[in-house]
């Protein structure tokens, strides 16, 4: 299914994010998600959790939206945001879906110095050498799998998350993270032109900020936007 979906408000190129329409809302007409957006886990909770981050989004402090809410659960909240991560990477490698292409980019790269090759570890146990679309594919399946599996995110209010979510949510931030390293390395000017560079910056500084704050990927996979994340960290 390939449905069009509003850009995210926290990701709007203007600084005025609106408070509301986190989900549904008017298409823009520009954008193609690259897989049906997922909704968050855990019901209710999750809805009023999404309520916290459009309020603090609202308000337009990314350092204060990734913080978790007072008195709240830190897997629910980490919950709720890997889906809105998940959704938002998914938005932007859409709008590329058309330049990334196996001939444009026969391997998956992050500049001259990084590429990635894919393992699941269960499927695929020897890491393969795909084309960037490719590797994006498994990678948001991979992920997606993660997120419909009721054993590792819950959908029932006050159903237990399992003693290793925060691994799974490592590891789903850590692959996320390698799609923004390809984008910004490869396909930057693309975005220029596509007048994208603010709303890619504000999520990526977004996804950057929650990382940080919950420690959520190892210094040495951030190395391929090194510099990048140093000016969105350091400013604060
Ligand atoms: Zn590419």
């Amino acid at each position: 299914m390939w449905v069009k979906v509003q850009r995210h408000p926290l990701c709007a190129d203007s600084s005025l994010y609106p408070a509301h329409s986190h989900i549904s809302g008017t298409n823009n007409g520009n954008q193609r998600t690259f897989r049906p957006k997922k909704s968050a886990p855990s019901g209710s909770k999750g809805a009023q959790l999404r309520k916290h981050i459009d309020a603090t989004l609202g308000s337009g402090n990314l350092r204060e939206a990734v913080r978790l809410p007072p008195g709240e659960d830190i897997h629910e909240w980490l919950a709720v945001n890997t889906v809105d991560f998940f959704n938002q990477v998914n938005l932007l490698y859409g709008t590329l879906t058309e330049f990334c292409t196996p001939e444009n980019c026969p391997t998956m790269t992050a500049g001259p110095k990084y590429e990635y090759r894919w393992a699941d570890g269960v499927q695929i146990k020897k890491p393969i050498e795909v084309s960037a679309p490719k590797y994006v594919e498994y990678l948001m399946d991979w992920i997606e799998s993660q997120l419909d599996d009721e054993s590792l995110f819950p959908q029932r209010l006050g159903a237990p998350f399992p003693p290793n979510f925060r691994d799974v949510v490592k590891t789903i931030f850590k692959r996320l993270f390698r799609v923004y390293a390809h984008i910004y390395h490869s396909h930057f000017q693309k975005i220029v032109s596509l007048k994208e560079e603010a709303h890619l910056n504000t999520c990526f500084k977004h996804f950057i900020l929650f990382t940080c704050e919950f420690g959520l990927i190892d210094k040495k996979e951030l190395a391929p936007l090194q510099e990048l994340i140093e000016s969105i960290v350091v400013p604060y």
